[in-house]
């Protein structure tokens, strides 16, 4: 017999889950390492660092994976020292305190919807500005005790980590998250088993796995499509944020929308208001819809009671963010859809479409989000206008700025993002209640009690740990690119604690202009190696890895960090994330945003600096726009000179370099002989009183109730009130109108002869009496007169909407009247509008029909 050259059979692999085991006293650590609720709590964090600092860094600070690696023999030691046990103890008692309060049953429920969160770096499901809003606002809806569950993906990878090659090109990787070492829940079922949610794609289902985040006292579900039983087709739906195909893409957003009300229904779960947060979550209405309808109401009658309880929030001006999806790639994945809802797939792709009808559109999210939520809302007052135009079509008979899209400014959760230090300063001047009352600005003023030394010592210490920070971690990274070993020694001797730090860290779209501080080297060069104001940048962001401009945004910034004149005063750090942000916006002294107006939709990282007695400078965009106080910061002027971006580019970079030169830096360095500048601590102090207590999450938080929420679960109440009677009224007139409208007639309309000839004098008045034949409709409209201006641009806005009273009904006739008059004079436009009428209607766009006329 021959002998093979080998003979192996395949071993037969089992898998073994070593938990680890933890000696009872210490199995609170577990229970706490399995609530993000340390991510905002520094002596929970402090507590698992102590366990092992030199472990607790090499686990990148994620307490489950320093359980599950300290060796059991270390667990017992901990276990019987007594100061360790009694700290634990300590923290313990807080955190049950905490998860012991019950939600908030006087404020309505919410369901959030959102394609990614940032809570702490060591979950990475966030890509930028977005997600961290996300889970900022799960944080303090905790704190607050509302009665919130978030819905999300655990991606198998995440965002990218960045690395940068040595001619500074952006290297993007994806690195697999371990799950079992994640502060994360499985979801499992009645009989204990992993709970798999079924969701219908095509004609079969992707099954997904649930996982739950425990926000505090807020639930984060997260579905996960990375396991055996699907296709290697579907497998990848959760790989990725923001990667993959346009296919990919519409199969998360099913995903997240239709899946994630399953999921709720699954889990039991009832919520009085649906927030999709972004338009990627939008086809959670789809679902709703069919469910409605499924349990015996009509499309309309459905539409109805879905529209009243959703929200939609939208984050951005920029055309790429918002996601639009052929027919036939809509149509494969949610042919099967109308059927159920009761309309035809005609229908279904109108509710998409700006233009309903026609065909050439594809199917956008945000306007079916638009048309299937109540209330849309931008995330600062300009972005709210700016979202009125930008959706202005959706609703036509009405001009942008009478749309129903409302605001919210964005804010950031304060015990995240404040560092220890000023925590510990506030804890000490201002109010015990504090915390509970973070928006009161009463209290933030106290800080004008607080000695100028304290603050500065406080800047001083943060500043430090910064720079202490840089030189640990980037000492390998920088060996890798830098090349020579003697220029990353220069560049750590470099950093100087003395100057002027200015920090400059968010994703690198092009709109955000990372570049304009480099427009003019040869003034820059001047400027940074000035001896008497030295002065140095840090940079930091990941450019979207199909994002071609914004990587080369990144290269340049690098090679002009390396030429001579700038070595060491333009530093770019790789990698921004929670926690290098975490060190930015608290250790640098000037936070600089200089995003093209008006495409920042509110920008949140300068709201993080402020909280740490760190000063903006900033365009006056999103937020800054309204948080700029004079003598609390600097701001670039709102107003655009140049139609020519680069003009207006230039313009904006030599503002930069003389505000620099001629306040910023003599400021900083009007030094007194405690080595500090009185006038830069007043200007802390400003920046912390004034404008401080409106950024915060709590601010934002109450505004979505006392804006949204409140105002939608009243009315979804009462539309389902008595097996949904009034919403089943509303689309009965509805319906009965739509049938009705166009033959409605406008008998006659009659003006005073001045008005009739279109020559009028200001102040005086004038009467309109218009003649309505209802056609069997019971005073269902109603006629209003609308005057216009043109203004210099050759835009149109409105002057003056004046309602006209219905004074006379005979059969199917209405008579309407006004006495009107200008005040100003000039040349306007007068016209007459007709729309549907009822007090049940939130809002005009509600019923979006409007018949213009005039005689
Ligand atoms: C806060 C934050 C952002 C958002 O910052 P913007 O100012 O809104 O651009 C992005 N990335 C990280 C890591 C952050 O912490």
């Amino acid at each position: 017999m021959r002998i093979k050259t080998n003979c192996a059979n395949a071993p037969v692999w089992k898998e073994v889950t070593v938990k680890s085991r933890i000696p009872e006293s210490l199995k609170m650590l577990e229970e706490m390492a399995r609530n993000i609720w340390w991510s905002w709590n520094d002596e929970a964090i402090e507590m698992f660092k102590e366990l092992d600092p030199e472990l607790w860094s090499v686990v990148g600070q994620n307490p489950v994976a320093l359980l599950e690696r300290l060796s059991y023999e270390k667990l017992e030691a901990l276990s019987v020292d007594k100061e360790v046990l009694g700290r634990i103890e300590e923290i313990y008692a807080k955190f049950k305190a905490y998860m012991s309060e019950k939600p908030d049953s006087t404020r309505p429920s919410v369901a959030y919807f959102c394609m990614e969160y940032g809570m702490t770096h060591v979950l990475k499901i966030y890509s930028g500005g977005l997600g961290i809003l996300a889970g900022d606002y799960l944080k303090e809806a905790s704190d607050c005790n509302v009665d919130m569950c978030g819905i999300g993906f655990l991606y198998r990878y995440g965002y990218f980590t960045q690395s940068l090659s040595m001619d500074g090109q952006q290297i993007a990787n994806y690195e697999a998250q371990n799950f079992g070492s994640l502060p994360i829940e499985r979801v499992n079922d009645e009989n204990g088993q992993p709970l798999v949610l079924d969701v219908p794609y095509l004609n079969y289902y992707v099954h997904a796995f649930v996982w739950k985040v425990n926000v505090g006292r807020v639930p984060l579900y997260l579905l996960d499509t990375d396991n055996e039983m699907n296709s290697q087709f579907d497998r990848p739906i959760t790989h990725q944020l923001y990667g993959g195909d346009w296919e990919n893409r519409l199969k998360q957003e099913i995903l997240l929308g239709i899946g994630g009300v399953l999921l709720l229904k699954r889990l039991g779960i009832k919520k009085d208001i649906y927030h999709c947060n972004e338009g990627h979550a939008a086809l959670c209405n789809v679902q709703r819809l069919c469910e409605y309808v499924e349990g015996g109401l009509s499309f309309d009658e459905a539409l109805e009671v879905v529209r009243a309880s959703s929200l939609y929030t939208v984050h951005t001006p920029v055309p790429a963010g918002h996601d639009y999806f052929d027919e036939g790639l809509f149509g494969k994945y949610m042919g099967g859809y109308p059927q159920r809802m009761g309309i035809s797939w005609q229908d279904l792709m109108d509710l998409g479409r700006t233009n309903p009808g026609d065909s050439n559109e594809r199917f956008c999210m945000s306007t079916f989000a638009c048309n299937t939520c109540q209330e849309v809302n931008g995330v600062s007052w300009l972005h709210g206008k700016v979202s009125q135009e930008m959706f202005s079509g959706i609703w036509k008979g009405y001009f942008p700025e009478e749309n129903h899209v409302g605001y919210v400014t964005n804010g950031v959760h304060f015990p995240t993002w404040c560092a220890s230090e000023w925590k510990a300063l506030y804890g000490k001047y201002f109010d015990k209640n504090f915390m509970k009352d973070q928006s009161n600005a009463k209290i933030w003023e106290r800080i004008y009690n607080v000695p100028d030394e304290e603050i500065w010592n406080t800047r001083v210490a943060l500043k430090n740990k910064l720079i202490n920070y840089i030189r640990n971690e980037f000492r390998n990274s920088w060996l890798k690119n830098q090349g020579d070993p003697s220029r990353v020694v220069a560049l750590m001797d470099k950093i100087n604690p003395n100057a002027l730090l200015i920090g400059f860290a968010r994703r690198f779209a092009t709109y955000k202009r990372a570049h304009l501080l480099f427009t003019d080297l040869d003034r820059l060069a001047k400027i940074v190696n000035n001896p008497d104001y030295p002065v140095q940048f840090l940079f930091a962001g990941k450019a979207h890895p199909h994002d071609g401009a914004g990587q080369g945004l990144i290269k340049k910034i690098v090679e002009i960090s390396k030429r001579p004149e700038f070595l060491g005063k333009i530093i770019f750090l790789e990698n921004y994330d929670m926690k290098l942000a975490r060190r930015l916006v608290s250790g640098v002294d000037i936070w600089m945003n200089t995003p093209t107006r008006p495409l920042e939709a509110s920008g949140t990282s300068g709201e993080k600096a402020l909280m740490n007695g760190v000063i903006n400078f900033s365009v006056l965009d999103g937020w800054w726009l309204e948080g700029y106080r004079e003598g609390a910061g600097w701001a670039l002027t709102e107003k655009r000179t140049y139609q020519n971006q680069e003009h207006q580019d230039q313009l904006d970079a030599a503002t930069i370099y003389s505000i620099l030169e001629t306040e910023i830096l003599p400021l900083y360095y009007a030094r007194n002989k405690k080595g500090f500048s009185e006038g830069w601590i007043r200007t802390i102090k400003n920046s912390i009183a004034q404008i401080a207590p409106h950024y915060t999450m709590k601010r934002q938080l109450d505004d979505y109730f006392s804006k949204f929420y409140n105002k939608e679960a009243e009315r979804y109440r009462k539309l389902i009130a008595n097996d949904f009677a009034k919403a089943k009224e509303l689309a009965a007139w509805k319906e009965e109108v739509v049938a009705k409208w166009d033959s409605i007639q406008v008998v006659s309309l009659s003006k005073d002869q001045e008005l009739r000839q279109g020559n009028v004098e200001s102040g005086k008045d004038y009467t309109i009496t218009c003649v309505v034949d209802e056609k069997g409709l019971k005073d269902a409209v109603g006629i209003e007169m609308v005057v216009t201006y043109t203004n210099a641009e050759g835009k149109e806005y409105i002057y003056s909407v004046s309602p006209m009273e219905m004074v006379k009904n005979e059969g199917d006739l209405y008579t309407f009247q006004l006495t009107a008059s200008l005040s100003n004079a000039g040349s306007f436009k007068v016209s007459y509008r007709m729309f549907p009428k009822n007090a049940d209607m939130p809002h005009r766009q509600d019923f979006c029909y409007v018949r213009w006329f005039n005689e």
